[in-house]
C-alpha cells in the first residue's frame, strides 16, 4: 500500500468529496483552483507518473482522459474548451506522485 496523499484520499483516509468514480478511477475538485473548474482525476491503482505507465495501463489512460471528457460535459465547459494536463516529475512541476490529470477550464485560459 502507497502512502501519498491520493492513496489515502482513495482509501478514504483523508475524507473528500468525489465527483465522480468508476471502478479504475476517482475524480475530486483541486484543493487550490488555478480555474472555476479544476478537477482531478486519479488512477485508484498507484503509479508515480506518466513516465512510470506500461503498456498494460494502456486502458487506465484511457480511461482518465474518457473521464475528463465525461466531467468537462457534466460541467458545462465542453463547448468553450477546457486543458487537460498531466505534470510528469519535478522538472514539470508534479507534486503529488500519483498520476492525476488536471481538467482545467470555466475561463479563458492562456
Ligand atoms: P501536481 O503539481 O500536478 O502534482 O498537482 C497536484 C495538485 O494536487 C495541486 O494542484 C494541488 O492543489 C492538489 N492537491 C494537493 N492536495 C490535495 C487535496 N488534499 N485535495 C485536493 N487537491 C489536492
Amino acid at each position: 500500500m502507497e502512502n501519498d496523499i491520493f492513496c489515502k484520499i482513495i482509501n478514504k483516509e483523508i475524507p473528500t468529496g468525489f465527483v465522480y468514480e468508476n471502478d479504475e478511477v476517482v475524480a475530486f475538485k483541486d484543493i487550490n483552483p488555478k480555474a472555476p473548474v479544476h478537477i482531478l482525476i486519479v488512477p485508484k491503482k498507484h503509479i508515480e507518473s506518466v513516465a512510470d505507465l506500461k503498456e498494460e495501463d494502456a486502458h487506465l489512460g484511457l480511461n482518465l482522459i474518457l473521464t475528463a471528457k465525461k466531467l468537462a460535459e457534466e460541467q458545462g465547459i465542453a463547448e468553450s474548451g477546457y486543458r487537460l494536463q498531466f505534470n510528469v516529475r519535478r522538472g514539470g512541476g508534479q507534486l503529488v506522485d500519483h498520476i492525476h490529470l488536471h481538467l482545467l477550464g470555466g475561463k479563458q485560459l492562456e
